[in-house]
């Protein structure tokens, strides 16, 4: 990272396979959440130094495409290996940046590489099929073709993971990639810009623009960009989808989450708890797939909400690269006021606030952006902190008669992405997986990611366009299907057809 002559980062573009400041434009400050200090400066990319790196991707991806599958997969291999290697740096940029502790940012640097060791598999996944004799003389087969220039938009809470849902399946495939990572924690996107360099990447297949709402439009809108994928929040997904459509983009747009979690009155209650606790405020609760409503079933609620009481005061906050911390601050500091706002309004709607984490300092840390663990208890379903995302460690418990009232509950909410169950009971847990309509589904399973050979993908208004997050949708969405028929001059008859060729 380059030195600003503040002494700040200086966070820039990377296209053409080197670090570019673009045309002189706007920039955003980026935080060490921890301290509440700056740290950097990022660069905002206006149409101009968009345009750059979709020219620079397209005039990569031709001789990119006509790599041999293989070659490129050899590519995959070194990448892996440099980020096993460098796993530590990429870990601490993230901690650095987004505030998550060190051992949270090392495991999702790992689940981002599970999705290179994927791609790495892409000459065996390209394969097409083959039909021969579909009538006398003629095979027919299909293949998968790249789809050219293809651009990632990511949100600021996986800033290493989410870009690797993407971009290591659309290099593998053939595309060439521009990224456009969240303005909040940008850095990680230019050390894995580095890296792509050093295993072999050729300069210009992936190209990194930082920016706002301005270099987003300029993709969107941009002729040379085939296809979009985006991970953030629901209105951002749906106008990312219309207006990439609009466009004739393809488009897949990953959106928010309001994920429950069912514990039935047959659960192991410590299982149980640890579950939530682990998920609710793991990564301060800035996980799409963290559980922010706890659905307690009949009896079990009043031990269950004592038992969280007392985890959610005893948290270890603090510094991320503290190694006792068990959860960090929040993004930035306008994210902390807004989930402290959702804790007021809780009060306000008349939910129990049974544990308050809104007073909360870290010694030493007095103007990092932290927030204790807060859990409301007799949540309703009317209320806005029920309905809403909140995206911090504020988790509520909405009591419910039965598992009927459970699903009912959940299969009512507009949002889809993930859910769990807790119980020990087969039947159940095989109901609720048939009746639930959620995207990702967990039994025992608090936060039930997919791994990389499957796909990641939420229901209703946590998704939009029809194909799911890496996996063998990944593969689908970056590529374009070619139906081949083929027959030989000896097996040609005489003379021309007039009628519908049908099987001979
Ligand atoms: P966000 O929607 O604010 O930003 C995501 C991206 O969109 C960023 O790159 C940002 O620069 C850009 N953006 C923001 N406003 C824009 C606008 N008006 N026009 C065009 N582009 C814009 O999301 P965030 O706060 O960075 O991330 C948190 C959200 O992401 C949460 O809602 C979370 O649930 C969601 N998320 C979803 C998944 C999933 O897989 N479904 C995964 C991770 C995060």
């Amino acid at each position: 990272m380059g030195k600003s002559e503040t002494n700040l980062d200086d966070i820039t573009h990377w296209i053409d396979g080197a670090r570019v400041g673009g045309t002189p434009a706007r920039t955003g400050e980026v935080f060490n959440p921890a301290t509440g200090e700056v740290t950097g400066l990022v660069r905002f990319a206006d149409a101009a130094t968009v345009a750059a790196a979709v020219q620079s991707g397209k005039r990569a991806f031709p001789a990119w495409a006509d790599t041999p599958a293989l070659r490129r997969a050899r590519v995959m291999f070194k990448f892996k290996e440099l980020l096993e290697k460098h796993q530590e740096s990429l870990a601490a940029i993230l901690t650095r940046e987004h505030g998550k502790v060190l051992d949270d940012a090392k495991g999702e640097v790992v689940r981002g590489i599970e999705v290179v060791e994927f791609a790495c598999g892409i000459p065996h996944l390209l394969k097409g099929d083959y039909s021969e004799q579909v009538s006398t003389g003629i095979d027919q087969y299909s293949l998968r073709q790249p789809l050219g220039v293809v651009a990632g938009i990511t949100p600021f809470n996986f800033p290493a993971m989410v870009p690797m849902w993407m971009y290591p399946i659309a290099l593998a495939c053939g595309n060439a990639f521009v990224l456009k990572p969240s303005e909040r924690d940008p850095s990680a996107s230019l050390m894995m810009a580095d890296l792509l360099q050093r295993a072999g990447l050729p300069d210009g297949v992936f190209n990194v623009v930082q920016g706002d709402k301005v270099a987003v439009d300029a993709l969107l809108h941009h002729p040379d960009v085939a296809a979009v994928s985006f991970v953030g929040s629901t209105p951002i997904a749906e106008y990312i989808h219309q207006e990439g459509t609009r466009h004739g983009k393809r488009v897949q747009a990953l959106g928010g989450a309001k994920n429950h979690m069912v514990v039935m009155p047959d659960a192991d209650l410590e299982q149980a708890v640890d579950a939530l606790i682990g998920s609710a405020y793991g990564s301060a609760g800035e996980r799409c797939m963290a559980i922010s409503v706890a659905v307690a079933v009949g009896r079990i609620a009043d031990a269950l909400v004592e038992r969280l009481a007392a985890r959610a005061k005893s948290l270890k906050v603090g510094d991320g690269m503290d190694k006792a911390s068990e959860m960090g601050p929040l993004v930035t500091g306008a994210h902390q006021a807004k989930v402290k706002g959702y804790v007021d309004l809780g009060v306000q709607e008349g939910a129990k606030l049974v544990v308050d984490g809104r007073r909360l300092t870290v010694p030493g840390r007095e103007k990092g952006f932290f927030l204790g663990g807060s859990l409301f208890d007799h949540v309703q379903p009317s209320m806005r902190i029920y309905r809403e995302e909140i995206f911090g460690p504020v988790l509520g418990v909405v009591r419910v008669p039965d598992f009927a009232a459970a699903v009912d509950l959940i299969n009512a909410h507009e949002y889809g992405n993930g859910v769990a169950l807790f119980t020990a009971d087969g039947n159940t847990a095989r109901e609720f997986v048939r009746r639930v309509k959620v995207g990702m589904v967990g039994i025992n399973v608090p936060i039930p990611v997919p791994m990389a050979f499957y796909s990641f993908g939420g229901w209703k208004k946590s998704l939009f366009g029809d194909t799911h997050a890496y996996g063998m949708d990944g593969v689908r969405f970056y590529t374009r299907m070619k139906a081949v028929m083929q027959r030989w001059p000896g097996s040609i008859g005489k003379g021309a057809e007039f009628v519908m060729p049908t099987a001979k």
